[in-house]
């Protein structure tokens, strides 16, 4: 109770003073035709109905940085129930604690009401909040936030910054803090262990040492937290186009482990390590250069390694190739259900460009053509090169990106001529029934058993 009530007249401790230091525009670099057109709207909208409204988060941060913000949320004293008849298209979102999303043009904007941290009974046996939904004062709107440089709030109408929590000072001195105590804030929500090390790759700048240090013993707490948001976080960070550094700093922080327990698998071996750098390195390209990526293929490559692990001591057993291949996909996409709730729908292409891999090795007769038609072949295709480029393919295999790559290119007489001889029309001539087998695999031992079932 006292511990509340402490909370509650000192939200996030002791770093956070009750006025803020008040920023004018000769202070900083942010201006109000930086904003959006309906972030300009909607806060002028609320200002002129009396209330208090202010852009704050990522998007103050990323304008002091210079850095174009992806989205303009904004903090206000009105509650939802008032803010939303100030606007023709608004929508009350969520159950626990209510948000507006105000539609302007294209835009959506996301209006939340100040609100204050939580007291103890609110969390979990770990400290972690299940609940946050009381309002309370913009000092403690700032004080529940999670790093002081995500706290700032900018008013259009003055170009001021008001800042309750250092986060200014913070900015200029490139470092990222947390507010409050760190091992209390990542106890009340994990999450914000990843969110440290995603947003200090994204900025370019340094964990503070304090916020850094309880990291890698709380690391397994993330864990506790919903599957669903975990991949959130997790995609947010693949597609920031600083994924590759996001990783390491993630292994570094012992990060890694707790949440893809898979990944360390395949990190283990040089040649799994070579594959997802090789694929991260690819993806933040293709993120910088405003170029498309898809989620489907990022987490393909991430548990690649762990599909041909499961799939390779299948076959060692004896087990057929094909339906080994299946079997283990399956296995490795339930077992990172557990940590990373992959949506089912990225799962469908997952699985699509995983069981494409072996049909690249087949390069008689009509399969290639077929192969050319598929509708992930792009994706399949891409997937083989970076199999290539970490040196996973050997032997007869070795020169099956550059094959497909001639072949994909070539016209249809060419075509013709690159196709191997079918393996002596094993398709036509193979007795029908029992002991059936795809041509061109081999017989691992016991297999005949394994067809019989
Ligand atoms: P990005 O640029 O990646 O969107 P962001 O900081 O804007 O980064 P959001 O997830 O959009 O991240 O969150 C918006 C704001 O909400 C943050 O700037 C921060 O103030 C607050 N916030 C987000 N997540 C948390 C959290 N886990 N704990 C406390 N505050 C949070
Ligand atoms: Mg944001």
């Amino acid at each position: 109770m006292i511990r509340r009530l402490l909370a509650r007249l000192m939200p996030g401790g002791s770093r956070v003073a009750r006025d803020p230091k008040i920023y004018g525009p000769a202070d900083h670099p942010v201006r109000r035709d930086q904003l959006s057109g309906g972030a300009n709207q909607v806060i002028r909208r609320l200002q002129d109905a009396g209330f208090k409204a202010f852009v704050v988060g990522g998007a103050v941060r990323d304008l002091v940085l210079g850095i174009a913000p992806k989205d303009f949320d904004i903090a206000t004293n009105a509650e939802p129930e008032q803010v939303k008849p100030l606007f023709r298209r608004a929508f009350l979102i969520g159950r626990r604690f209510r948000l507006v999303h105000v539609h302007v043009g294209a835009e959506t904007l996301e209006v939340s009401t100040f609100r204050a941290p939580q007291g103890d009974e609110a969390a979990d046996e770990h400290g972690r909040l299940l609940s946050d939904n009381v309002y309370g004062t913009q000092a403690e709107d700032a004080a529940r936030r999670d790093f002081t440089i995500n706290a700032l709030y900018f008013d259009p109408a003055t170009e001021e910054i008001w800042d309750y929590v250092g986060g200014v000072a913070d900015i200029r001195a490139r470092r990222l803090k947390l507010i409050g105590p760190p091992t209390t804030r990542y106890r009340e929500d994990p999450v914000r262990m990843l969110r440290a090390v995603r947003l200090a790759a994204k900025l370019g700048i340094a964990i503070e040492a304090k916020t850094a240090a309880p990291i890698v013993k709380l690391a397994p707490l993330v864990g506790n937290v919903p599957p669903a948001r975990v991949f959130d976080e997790m995609q947010k960070l693949l597609l920031s186009g600083h994924a590759a550094e996001s990783l390491k700093s993630l292994r570094a922080h012992g990060l890694a482990h707790g949440l893809l327990p898979l990944l360390d698998v395949a990190l283990e071996q040089p040649l799994g390590q070579r594959f997802i750098d090789l694929a991260l390195a690819n993806t933040d390209q293709r993120v910088r250069e405003g170029r498309g990526v898809s989620p489907a293929f990022l987490f393909a490559t991430l548990l690649w390694h762990e599909v041909l692990a499961t799939w390779t001591a299948s076959k060692g057993r004896g087990e057929r190739s094909i339906p080994a291949l299946f079997a283990a996909m399956d296995a490795v996409l339930e077992r990172q259900a557990k940590q990373i709730a992959i949506p089912r729908r990225f799962e469908a292409t997952i699985k699509e460009i995983w069981s494409l891999q072996p049909r690249f090795e087949q390069r008689s007769g009509q399969r290639p053509h077929r192969l050319l038609e598929h509708p992930r072949f792009r994706a399949g295709w891409d997937f083989l090169e970076l199999r290539g480029q970490s040196g996973e393919l050997e032997g007869e295999f070795a020169d099956l990106p550059a094959w497909w790559d001639r072949f994909a290119h070539a016209g249809p007489d060419e075509r013709e001529s690159l196709l191997q001889p079918d393996a002596g029309g094993a398709k036509r001539r193979r007795p029908r029934g029992r002991g059936r087998k795809r041509s061109g695999e081999p017989t691992p031992p016991g297999a005949d058993d394994v067809t019989a079932v």
